[in-house]
């Protein structure tokens, strides 16, 4: 028996909104400030809908551990298209900073890292797709960012816990420091070059 039902929606139905999607950047090689910016625009320029970042990360390395630390933040993007299409723009966009995943180990160091963490209260299991994101409970670099944009009340789709909760129990200990006071806000005038990379924040 299906529960599908066979009509269509009524006209006042709740209307179709576009998404709003948080993303996890990360990276720890070449110029990362620079990676996250031009993510950033394109992401704002291609949506048309203002893009939010939270403070920027530095933190150390997860998964591998013998490799350069890491720069994080979690951007809330109103993505108007489906998942699937934003998991191939995030590809590119990953690709557009020079990774090439062919020659990278798993968790090992790379230009441009995007995950879809959570795309509105969607629950998607499929073999190349999970959202939420599979291990944001497992990750102190995503959630500490996530809670910069999300209420302490937020509930994790699927599970009957938080997302303060699950950092409150994440049994990640990796140092996860701020580098900017409030949102990272550089990528919007950053003009790649004009200052050396550490010293912009
Ligand atoms: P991780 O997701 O642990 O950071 P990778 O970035 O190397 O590791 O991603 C490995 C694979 O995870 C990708 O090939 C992608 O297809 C898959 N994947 C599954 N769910 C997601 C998601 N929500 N966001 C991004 N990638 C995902
Ligand atoms: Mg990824």
């Amino acid at each position: 028996m299906s529960f599908d039902s066979p009509l269509e929606p009524l006209p006042h139905a709740e209307p179709v909104v576009p998404d709003t999607v948080f993303l996890a950047l990360g990276g720890n090689l070449g110029d990362v400030r620079a990676a996250f910016a031009g993510a950033l625009r394109a992401l704002e320029e291609q949506t048309d809908e203002p893009v939010a970042c939270s403070r920027l990360y530095r933190s150390e390395p997860w998964g591998e551990r013998a490799q350069p630390e890491f720069l994080n933040l979690v951007a809330r993007v109103n993505w108007p298209g489906g998942v699937r299409r934003l998991l191939e723009r995030c590809r590119e966009l990953e690709r557009a900073a020079g990774r090439e995943r062919a020659s990278e180990s798993r968790w090992g160091p790379r230009p441009l890292d995007i995950d879809i963490l959570l795309a509105g209260g969607m629950m998607i299991d499929e073999p190349d797709l999970t959202v939420p994101h599979p291990r944001i409970a497992e990750r102190r670099f995503v959630l500490v960012p996530l809670l910069d944009l999300v209420a302490r009340t937020r509930v994790l789709p699927g599970r009957m816990v938080t997302l303060h909760e699950l950092l409150a129990r994440c049994p990640d200990t990796g140092r996860v420091e701020p580098v900017s006071d409030g949102p990272w806000e550089a990528w919007r005038i950053d003009t790649a070059g004009d200052k050396p990379a550490r010293d912009r924040s």
